[in-house]
């Protein structure tokens, strides 16, 4: 089912600096031409990304660290916190 492991780049969590893989990292990407940041579900969207666990412990660490600004070199447009966390599901799913 799944397709043959050949140089898969190392995706690390931003907040936690866990190496994500199983249960998959939630991807945001820098959209080009200063057009901001989006999340990437699908993870095909181009541009420079950074990765964190679809965890509130995770995103709330990245977002008061400044983890992921740091990483996509960006300022996170006004917003874009919340919606980071409404794209995660409920905590009693994990
Ligand atoms: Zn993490």
């Amino acid at each position: 089912m799944l397709p043959p492991a050949r140089r898969v780049p190392v995706r690390t969590c931003v907040a936690c600096r866990t190496a994500g893989g199983k249960r998959g990292l939630l991807r945001i990407v820098r959209l080009p031409e200063g057009a901001g940041v989006a999340v990437d579900p699908t993870g095909k969207q181009s541009g420079r990304g950074a990765y964190v666990c679809p965890t509130s412990a995770c995103i709330e660490l990245a977002l008061k660290r400044k983890a992921l600004e740091r990483s996509l070199k960006i300022t996170l447009p006004e917003g874009f916190a919340e919606t980071l966390r409404s794209t995660i599901p409920p905590e009693s799913a994990i």
